[in-house]
């Protein structure tokens, strides 16, 4: 196992999360609370020690589950917990949108709180950036939350580095999570250089690319119900054939080469290339079981190299994470 220091936090953290959107079952067709607790258990008993999810992952469904499976497990205090905050939902209209106002936030922390059966988050994470409050006043309410001793890392997801600038006027940034993966690399040219410069952890998600770079994906492969796969532009025809083309070279060359599956072949790209943790989506118990593939190796130069060739050679249409982004409210 690696580790990695975040500042505010009192114990190393591990250099993968487990992840939990999935267990909230919105956009992933469904959930199942027993076999999510026994994924959840099965990560720490790997020795994973963070843990992220969000309020709106399920509606509450995934810190829910996350918070059962925590007071079950025990050892508390020996985990990283990370939420998010500053996205407001209204269920009926199956509408999600994003609201960094200090009201919103000061009553998701609390909510947030009771269903992780805590008194304090880890790290706290805004979830995506809100154009209509300024980012230097969401900075103070995080710092409001900290000194109240609420929480005890302030993050933020999907910033650009000039709203972590604007942000970081009023608050010690310690986390950023963008998206990373071998397929989605937006973040090489801007966020990781600055986050790298300002000593801020990258808590990077979608190391598997929804699933794309888990070994288990196939051109024939059914999404259930609300699935966001369904809507996913890379699972798309002709251009999901370009991405499982991709996958398939990559999967022989870490076969060749490290004597790797796919799985920890993506995640070590990911460390490899600077994230302090790649966080990893799991709902099933053995989902966690490549972990100790992913240690004890690394990637060089010349394997970036050879990825990056093999991307060049099988994908002519490439797309990025976008379709994911929650749209604003709009201004009053
Ligand atoms: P991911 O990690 O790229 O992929 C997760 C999916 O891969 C799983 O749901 C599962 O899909 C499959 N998988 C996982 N382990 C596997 C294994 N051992 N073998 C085969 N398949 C496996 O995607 P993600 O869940 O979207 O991202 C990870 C986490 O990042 C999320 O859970 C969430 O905590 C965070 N995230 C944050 C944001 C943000 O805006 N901040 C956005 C997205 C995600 P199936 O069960 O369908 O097979």
């Amino acid at each position: 196992m690696e580790y990695t220091k975040i500042a505010g936090l009192d114990k190393k953290v591990t250099r993968v999360a487990l992840g939990t959107w999935a267990i909230g079952g919105w956009m992933w067709g469904g959930t199942d609370e027993a076999e999510s607790i026994r994924t959840i258990h099965a990560a720490l008993d790997k020795g994973v020690n963070i843990i992220d999810t969000a309020p709106v992952y399920g509606f509450g469904r995934s810190e829910e589950i996350v918070g059962k499976a925590v007071a079950q497990y025990g050892q508390r205090d020996k985990l990283a917990l990370a939420t998010k905050t500053g996205l407001e939902w209204n269920t009926e209209a199956n509408q999600v949108r994003r609201n960094s106002s200090a009201k919103r936030i000061r009553k998701e922390i609390d909510d947030s709180l009771k269903r992780l059966q805590t008194d304090y988050i880890d790290i706290y994470q805004v979830h995506w950036p809100d154009p209509l409050v300024p980012f230097e006043e969401v900075g103070e309410t995080l710092t409001e939350l900290k000194q109240e001793g609420k929480i005890l890392a302030i993050g933020v997801s999907n910033y650009t580095p000039q709203q972590m600038d604007a942000f970081t006027a009023r608050a010690e940034l310690a986390v950023c999570q963008p998206p990373y993966n071998i397929f989605e690399r937006g973040i090489e040219t801007d966020i990781l250089p600055y986050c790298r410069k300002k000593g801020i952890a990258t808590l990077t998600y979608g190391a598997l690319c929804r699933g794309l770079l888990s070994g288990r994906m196939s051109r024939d492969r059914k999404f259930e119900g609300d699935d966001l796969r369904n809507v996913d532009p890379k699972f798309k025809q002709p251009r999901f054939d370009q991405y499982l083309d991709a996958v398939s070279r990559l999967q022989a060359f870490a076969k060749d080469n490290y004597g790797k599956g796919i799985l920890p072949f993506a995640v070590r790209f990911v460390l490899g290339k600077g994230a302090s943790v790649a966080l990893w989506g799991g709902r099933r118990p053995g989902d966690m079981d490549p972990v100790s593939d992913i240690f004890g190796w690394k990637l060089g130069d010349s394997d970036m190299a050879e990825i990056d060739k093999i991307l060049k050679e099988t994908i002519s249409d490439s797309v990025g994470p976008e379709f994911m982004a929650p749209p604003a409210r709009e201004k009053s």
